[in-house]
């Protein structure tokens, strides 16, 4: 075993199958995300899986743009959420009462919300209840139900690293006789569900592909990287500050002297003095 770690995507398929899978394995990318964030066990290891889930989805952007995956849930914690662009830069975060229960949590009666924001073009998002708060299961019924496409997911985290392992059944291709081999999608699933996690979560794609699938044809294209990566900016928290309205910043100003804010994803401390509030409302100059 020569273990895994890197960060990284990786794309595969059978010989004489419409079927594909991709490997995701998030090492640093998922500590990046819990080190700023003192989340406890049970909200990283959600948090984790979601990110493999979404790294996995990134294979799916086509074009420059976001793809954000939430879970909305009834409980203590509230909403988990994770986001990739088209190169595979993450970012995630939980949010839930501080000081709540957190040792159970529950993603029953939740829904997973798939939000595709291209930077050209229209936003898209869909919707599936998470069934008995399986949410590689939710990922299937939202393939199933919205794209109509056959899916199989695996996630895994154990706290320090999350893994992602995802089978699917493309439209069948040209060059692809759907009846060559009828039984390969029952079979290469019946196989992939044989993984441990310790084995998703350790073994190097190599491994890991021959421990499932030794007897079968499989073709394992270029890896690409994933990385964590925060789209913050000052302009951005600006835009945000904004919203909150003129006279409101005055009052914190008068409070404070200047306004302090982090971003809630990575933590990153911007600070606003009432000369760069002034700036932020330049419609109020013109008057
Ligand atoms: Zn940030």
């Amino acid at each position: 075993m020569t273990g895994h770690s890197q960060d990284q995507l990786q794309r595969f398929s059978f010989d004489h199958t419409s079927i594909r899978g991709e490997l995701a394995h998030l090492n640093s990318t998922f500590q990046d995300v819990i080190r700023r964030h003192a989340y406890p066990r049970t909200i990283a290891i959600a948090l984790g899986e979601l990110m493999a889930a979404t790294a996995l989805l990134s294979a799916s952007l086509k074009f420059p743009g976001r793809l954000t995956l939430q879970l909305r849930l009834t409980g203590n914690v509230t909403l988990l959420q994770a986001e990739t662009d088209e190169k595979g830069r993450m970012r995630a975060i939980a949010r839930y009462e501080e000081g709540a229960d957190t040792d159970t949590l529950s993603l029953d009666d939740g829904q997973m919300v798939l939000t595709m924001e291209p930077e050209n073009g229209q936003r898209y998002q869909g919707i599936t209840a998470i069934e008995q708060g399986n949410v590689a299961k939710a990922l299937e019924d939202y393939f199933e139900q919205s794209e109509q496409l056959a899916s199989r997911f695996w996630l895994h985290c154990d706290g320090r690293v999350a893994a992602g392992l995802m089978l699917q059944k493309m439209p069948a291709s040209q060059g692809v006789d759907p009846d060559a081999d009828p039984d390969a999608w029952d079979r290469l699933g019946h196989l992939a569900s044989t993984v441990k996690e310790d084995e998703l979560l350790h073994l190097d794609n190599e491994d890991l592909l021959h421990r499932l699938y030794h007897e079968e044809a499989v073709r394992v294209y270029p890896s690409s990287a994933l990385q964590f990566w925060c789209s913050c900016s000052k302009d951005r928290i600006g835009n945000a500050l904004h919203q909150l309205g003129y006279d409101e910043l005055q009052d914190i100003l008068r409070e404070q002297g200047s306004i302090a804010i982090n971003c809630e994803f990575c933590q990153q401390a911007y600070s606003f003095d009432a000369a760069q509030i002034d700036e932020l409302f330049p419609e109020r100059t013109l008057q």
